[in-house]
């Protein structure tokens, strides 16, 4: 098998009504997918998070030629390869352009060998994971967590037992959410909250405390993602886990985190990490610290389905109702993850993992055509 063709599809949306977080009011989301044509007819597909434009222009200008021509079944060798010929600072658009590659590499060496990514990968560890709706998000409202208490029960009713709210509004409006929250659903349901990098140390230090008597399972991204003193001093003070990574690009910043002890979960994503290898450089570099890992996922059917694969890889790890990992699932309305048809979450708040070749996508590119704002083909 060889990569005859690379296809790129630069997307987005407006969500409306907007999204928020603490840092920030989401009026648009951009995506780039990557389609690897192999000499088969087979396609690969790969995704980039956070920087699509820059991305693109790496792996048409930098990437492409590295990649087309080549065996999917080298992914190991044509990451070191890619890495290599990028040379500076391994994070950042660079390595999201690598992710996205390194996804659709693994997922058209799979489909090769008819098995799913997690069985090439060395088998999975589950066929189930407990997901967790990301969601609710702050408004524009005056009060910013004034729907939380409606839209928890609509999510509670598409099956879900754990929620992952946004906070970050005040430590004194965080309490209060939280522990409004947990009188709502009760003591058998996870709740994680999402601060997205908003406070300073000392104020995510004050939410935590505020919201101690939540029984949250995590706080996720309490500080900025670079502020490792930070984390650790929040870590340090309060008694609930502290998770982030997911804007963290390389080995060498996860390295980082670890030797300071600044987390207790690590969130990388694999459309900015190194996709699957990169993935599982982290896990690795984490078992060794006896942490869970779990992908962070905030984009298309794209990256939720190698999400998938890769969290059935990962070793169980103790911590709340369910033991990690954890599967995050995006519960605003976000057509690009039902473009393929949707990932039903199941009665009990899990979701499976499929078996099929690949990731079990089946994705036509003329289905994106609603988001599509500019599409793009390297041949060899
Ligand atoms: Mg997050």
């Amino acid at each position: 098998m060889k990569v005859v063709e690379i296809r790129g599809y630069q997307l987005g949306f407006a969500p409306a009504p907007a999204i928020g977080n603490a840092r920030t009011m989401i009026r648009r989301r951009d995506f780039m997918l990557v389609e690897l044509v192999a000499d088969t007819g087979a396609r690969g597909w790969g995704e980039v998070f956070s920087s699509p434009a820059a991305a693109a222009a790496l792996v048409r200008t930098r990437l492409s030629g590295l990649v087309l021509g080549a065996s999917p079944h080298h992914h190991g060798r044509l990451y070191e390869v890619m890495l290599g010929t990028l040379g500076y600072d391994r994070r950042g658009p660079g390595m999201m352009a690598i992710s996205a590659l390194d996804m659709a590499l693994h997922d058209l060496a799979a489909q090769d060998r008819g098995t799913s990514v997690a069985e090439m990968l060395g088998g999975a560890l589950r066929g189930v994971l407990p997901a967790y709706a990301s969601a609710p998000f702050i408004t524009e409202a005056a009060d910013p967590y004034g729907h939380y208490q409606a839209e928890v029960d609509a999510i509670l009713r598409r099956g879900f037992r754990a929620v992952k709210p946004r906070a970050g509004v005040s430590p004194r409006a965080d309490g209060a959410m939280a522990l409004a929250m947990r009188r709502q659903v009760g003591p058998d349901v996870a709740i994680m909250v999402d601060i997205n990098q908003g406070y300073t140390a000392r104020a995510a230090i004050e939410s935590a405390r505020r919201m101690e008597e939540a029984d949250l399972l995590w706080i996720e991204e309490p500080v900025q993602a670079e502020d490792i003193p930070g984390y650790a001093a929040i870590s340090a003070a309060v008694p609930t886990a502290i998770a982030g990574g997911e804007a963290l690009g390389s080995l060498a910043a996860f390295r980082d985190v670890l030797a300071a002890g600044a987390m207790s979960v690590l969130q990388p994503d694999l459309t900015v990490c190194g996709g699957y290898t990169g993935f599982l450089r982290i896990a690795a570099l984490a078992a060794a610290y006896d942490l869970p890992v779990m992908p962070h996922v905030f984009g298309t059917v794209v990256n939720m389905r190698a999400a998938l694969q890769a969290a059935a890889l990962v070793p169980a790890r103790r911590g709340g109702a369910s033991a990690y990992p954890w599967i995050e699932y995006d519960a605003s309305v976000n057509p690009l993850l039902d473009v393929a048809g949707a990932l039903p979450v199941r009665p009990d708040g899990t979701m499976e993992v499929p078996v099929a070749p690949g990731t079990g996508l089946d994705l036509q590119a003329e289905r994106l055509a609603p988001w599509v704002t500019e599409t793009w083909r390297c041949n060899a």
